[in-house]
C-alpha cells in the first residue's frame, strides 16, 4: 500500500506509525527518504517520539533505538548572534562540504511555535552543535558589554541539557567576548566572524572527533 502524503509532507498518522516503529519495507523507505531531506517533518516526528515516550512507556521499550543518538545524526545545530549572518553562512557551507546538515533556527519553518519552542525542537533533531559567540552587532551595545548576545548564552544552557547532543558541542568565541561563569571552563576555539575560515581547521578537527 502506498502511504498517503499530503501537500508534499508526511501525514500525522504516518509519522505516528513511524514513531511507534510500525512501518516496514517500502513504506519505511518512503518515510526515511522524506525525513532525510525535510527538517520540518523531522521536528514533527521528534514531537511524536516525545509523545510516545511520555504516554506509552511500555511501547517505548519495544522500540529499537541507537543508544543516546537521535535518527538525524548528521544535523548540526548552529547557535549564533545576529542580525548579520555572513559568518553563519560560511560555517553552513563548510558543514555541507563535510556532508553534515546545518540546522539554523531562523531558516526553519515556524510551525506555529514560540521562539523558545522552535529553538528547542531544532536542537532536538540534532546530534551535535556549533556555538558562534560573537560580539553584539550593535556598536553601542558592544561598547557597554563584552558578553555575546543573550540568545547565544541562553542556547548554550539549553544545548548542555539536551540528551541527544550530550558533549558534542563545539564552542567558538571571539577573543573580545567574555563568557559567563557557568561555562567559562569550556575550551573555546578563537573565532572572528569577519575571518571565519581561519577557524575552520580547528572546527573540522572537533567535528571529526564526534565521529558522526
Ligand atoms: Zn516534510
Amino acid at each position: 500500500m502506498q502511504l498517503p502524503i499530503m501537500s508534499g509532507h508526511l501525514e500525522d498518522d504516518v509519522l505516528e506509525q513511524y514513531a511507534l516503529n510500525r512501518l516496514v519495507g517500502a513504506n519505511l523507505d518512503t518515510v526515511d527518504d522524506h525525513l532525510l531531506v525535510c527538517q520540518a517533518c523531522q521536528i514533527r516526528v521528534a514531537e511524536f517520539d516525545e509523545y510516545v515516550a511520555a504516554t506509552r512507556p511500555a511501547l517505548r521499550s519495544l522500540r529499537v533505538k541507537k543508544a543516546g543518538l537521535p535518527p538525524f545524526l548528521r544535523n548540526v545545530f548552529i547557535s549564533h548572534g545576529g542580525p548579520s549572518i555572513t559568518h553563519v553562512e560560511a560555517v553552513c557551507e563548510l558543514l555541507e562540504v563535510l556532508d553534515l546538515t546545518p540546522v539554523v533556527s531562523i531558516y526553519m519553518p515556524n510551525l506555529g511555535l514560540s521562539i523558545h519552542d522552535k529553538v528547542r525542537k531544532c536542537m532536538r533533531i540534532c546530534s551535535s552543535a556549533v556555538v558562534l559567540a560573537t560580539p553584539d552587532d550593535d556598536e553601542e551595545v558592544a561598547s557597554q558589554t563584552r558578553r555575546t548576545r543573550p540568545n547565544v548564552e541562553h542556547e548554550i544552557g539549553m544545548l548542555q541539557t539536551m540528551p541527544n547532543i550530550g558533549n558534542r558541542i563545539v564552542y567558538m568565541k571571539d577573543p573580545k567576548v567574555e563568557s559567563p561563569s557557568n561555562y567559562r571552563e569550556k575550551c573555546w576555539i578563537p573565532f572572528d566572524k569577519d575571518r571565519a575560515s581561519e577557524s575552520f581547521v580547528a572546527l573540522i578537527k572537533e567535528l571529526r572527533a564526534f565521529a558522526l
